[in-house]
């Protein structure tokens, strides 16, 4: 592929980093280290994911909190409808907004029950995603993002259902959809038509997930409504004792499908960081995305 000197041509990417809250005081100190390496490339904000079942509910307020607080990015908030009362959903976000923070990453979650078993909503809680979207506009004027699905999330009967509920979410008040990770870009540009073609004009921004572990990505889209291609299991093959070659065969393929959507006009990027800067970083090297200082010391 021909490299892309966006800077150079005046253009501009907006980048996204998500992490999630981490469960040891190792892999504490690795988010830490992450988060501090990429926001040198000055995202315009950075999320941090909700646990299962609200597992994470201390964790990620403390994780987003700090983030506020410590660095010079826009953190945003993930928060999700399960187990919670809508009372106990108000007190996370007064708490949010009283944190500093000011965007909220509104999703309905899997069921404590397990991924694919039937979401049965609190009594006093949201039963949808454009439910908690509507109760989050109503409290504090956040800046709220969504999730979708281009390959349909595994409840849809059909992407149309999809386009339905995205619908349905901005009518309550969302301003940006954040995909679920891909890796056939055309199934993206396909969905981003079906969406045009309904009106649905805030930005569809591409989930971007570098593959670390191909076993482990490959196990978690059967689950999440993504496809994994042939050609990216061809790919790793034979790698799973070669950790070195199996990072840059990552590398490249995230390299590969984000060009690919630049060169076809995207401008805004999601990266599912797996709390490690590395592969994301170069990534955003080769999209022209250089550090604050660098630039102004050109
Ligand atoms: P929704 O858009 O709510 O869709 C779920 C189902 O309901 C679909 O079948 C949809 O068609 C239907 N539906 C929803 N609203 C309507 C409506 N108004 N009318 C008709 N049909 C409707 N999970 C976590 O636990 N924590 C996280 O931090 C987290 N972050 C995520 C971030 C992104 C970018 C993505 C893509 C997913 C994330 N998830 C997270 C996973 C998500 O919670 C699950 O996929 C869950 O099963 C669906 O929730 P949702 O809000 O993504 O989907």
């Amino acid at each position: 592929f021909n490299a892309l000197h966006p800077t150079a041509s005046g253009k501009r990417f907006n980048i996204s980093y998500e992490f999630f809250p981490p469960k040891t005081p190792e892999m504490e100190a690795q988010l830490w280290e992450s988060v501090k390496r990429l926001e040198a490339l000055n995202p315009h904000f950075v999320s941090v994911t909700y646990g299962a079942g609200g597992s994470t509910r201390e964790r990620t307020h403390a994780i987003v909190a700090r983030i506020a607080r410590e660095t010079q990015m826009k953190p945003a908030a993930h928060l999700t409808c399960v187990s919670s009362s809508v009372a106990e959903i108000d007190d996370i976000l007064h708490g949010y907004w009283d944190a500093g923070v000011r965007h909220i990453v509104a999703l309905r979650g899997d069921p404590p029950t397990g991924v694919g078993t039937k979401f049965t909503p609190n009594p006093d809680g949201y039963a949808r995603s454009s439910d908690l979207v509507r109760g989050i506009r109503r409290l504090h004027d956040f800046e709220i993002s969504v999730s979708t699905y281009p390959e349909g999330h595994p409840e849809s009967a059909s992407v149309e259902q999809d386009l339905d509920a995205l619908q349905a979410k901005i009518d309550a008040g969302a301003t940006r959809a954040i995909t679920q990770f891909f890796f056939d870009n055309d199934i993206y540009f396909r969905f981003l038509d079906k969406a045009r073609a309904r009106g649905i004009t805030i930005p569809i921004v591409p989930g971007i997930m570098p593959i670390r572990n191909f076993r482990q990505v490959a196990n978690f889209a059967t689950k999440a409504g993504a496809s994994v291609p042939r050609w990216v299991g061809e790919r790793f093959e034979g790698l799973d004792n070669d950790p070195e070659t199996r990072a840059l065969v990552a590398a490249t393929t995230a390299v590969e499908q984000v060009m690919g959507l630049a060169r076809a006009g995207v401008d805004q990027f999601h990266f599912y960081t797996n709390n490690r800067a590395d592969m994301v970083f170069a990534i955003c090297h080769l999209l022209g995305v250089r550090p604050l200082r660098e630039k102004a010391d050109a």
